[in-house]
């Protein structure tokens, strides 16, 4: 029986297969290495994310960090911020959203724009201007390709990082998006954790019942405050203030009203105040504030602003009662020791406006009173 003929290769001389094996295993080791440089980069990317423990500095990462280390010349980060939590964390750490156009926040997951509000994976291609200018924020002509990442926590679109690069083919539909999906990912993560983070480092310096700043707080920046004061010989002053009768409050009309009134007077307080000022509630009915570059003169007359804000209205309680209620102040204001450290002048500065109180106290009430010296 004759064989099957079989097509067969051209027999290649030994010294040529060689050489076409070598320059094959080449090229697949040049692209191991390659593979091996992009995880890397990404790796630290990841890393960056990971180690961020604020919330200003995570969403500076996310959009100027990752502009640097994508070499990107757009990124944008919309985020879904129902309830203004992260505006409001963002507040307290004296960041303005508005000082952050390259984010944008949404009150509702309606408002994600069409382009990403079904996305589950990233998805990558070519600019289209009227798709994607709202998505960049910008009017730019220059955009080639993009890579559109959403965010999602729980199976939940919780933001979206947008990416613009001026070359078309950055970003292709061929490319893979596996690293770019697994940073949208983390992106997500940490933002959560360090908002969870935030919060907690808030409530543990903030009264929960006014929203002011708590002992803790104080006893942190006083002596911060002490050193600048000293540092830039600005003046700086205290206020101590405290509810007069506060306990009839509380025995005539209960412990509600009795918070009622805390809040209300937090509010009035807090009305009278600068941006710089910074109000504690310093425990009971007892409220402190230390106020930078302020005079002992003009913190006496921030003094009776407050005392004449407080009595000239009654305070609404419920069932359409109200209550009159007045304070008494003590006014101290920091002087210079040369050898006394920081923390021993905020002594010297609370304790002189804690013994003015009490004399506001012993001569009546209703009034404040400002320390001679805070010797
Ligand atoms: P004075 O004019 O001398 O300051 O008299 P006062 O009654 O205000 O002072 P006192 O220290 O005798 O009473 C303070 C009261 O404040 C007693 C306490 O039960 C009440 N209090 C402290 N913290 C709270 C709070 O968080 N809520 C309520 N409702 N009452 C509080
Ligand atoms: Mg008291
Ligand atoms: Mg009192």
């Amino acid at each position: 029986m004759r064989k099957k003929a079989y097509p067969i290769d051209q027999p290649r001389d030994p010294q040529e297969e060689i050489h076409l094996l070598r320059q094959r295993l080449l090229a697949l080791s040049e692209e191991a290495h390659k593979n091996e440089a992009v995880l890397k980069r990404f790796h630290e990317r990841e890393l960056s994310l990971l180690t961020c423990d604020s919330l200003p500095l995570l969403l500076n990462y996310m959009t100027e960090g990752m502009k640097k280390s994508f070499d990107l010349p757009y990124i944008t980060l919309i985020l879904l911020d129902e309830s203004h939590e992260l505006r409001h964390l963002l507040l307290h750490t004296n960041t303005h959203p508005e000082d952050l156009p390259e984010i944008r926040f949404l009150d509702s997951c309606h408002e994600f724009d069409p382009a990403v509000r079904y996305l589950s994976k990233p998805r990558l291609g070519i600019y289209v201007q009227q798709n994607h200018e709202t998505l960049l924020s910008t009017k730019a002509t220059d955009i080639g390709s993009v890579a559109l990442l959403p965010m999602l926590r729980n199976g939940q679109l919780v933001g979206c990082l947008n990416m613009g690069s001026r070359d078309p083919y950055r970003f292709t539909r061929h490319h893979a998006s596996d690293f770019l999906n697994r940073l949208a990912t983390i992106g997500a993560i940490c933002l959560e954790n360090v908002a969870n983070r935030e919060h907690l480092v808030i409530s543990g310096l903030t009264d929960a019942l006014t929203g002011l700043h708590n002992r803790r707080y104080l006893e942190r920046r006083l002596s911060e405050e002490i050193s600048r004061a000293q540092r830039y010989q600005h003046p700086l002053s205290c206020l101590f203030i405290d509810a007069d009768h506060f306990k009839q409050v509380n025995d005539n009309h209960g412990h509600h009203a009795g918070d009622m009134v805390l809040r209300e007077l937090a509010l009035r307080i807090s009305e009278c105040l600068r941006a710089s000022d910074i109000a504690i509630r310093y425990g009971g009915e007892e409220f402190t504030l230390v106020l930078p570059q302020t005079s002992l003169q003009e913190a006496s007359q921030l003094a009776e602003r407050i005392r004449k804000s407080v009595s000239r209205q009654a305070i609404p309680l419920r069932n359409d009662q109200e209550l009159a209620i007045t304070v008494s102040i003590g006014v101290s204001t920091l002087t210079l020791h040369p050898e006394e450290s920081a923390e021993e002048s905020g002594e010297r500065l609370l304790n002189s406006a804690d013994k003015a109180l009490y004399d506001a106290k012993n001569s009546g009430r209703n009034r404040v009173v400002v320390a001679t010296s805070s010797k």
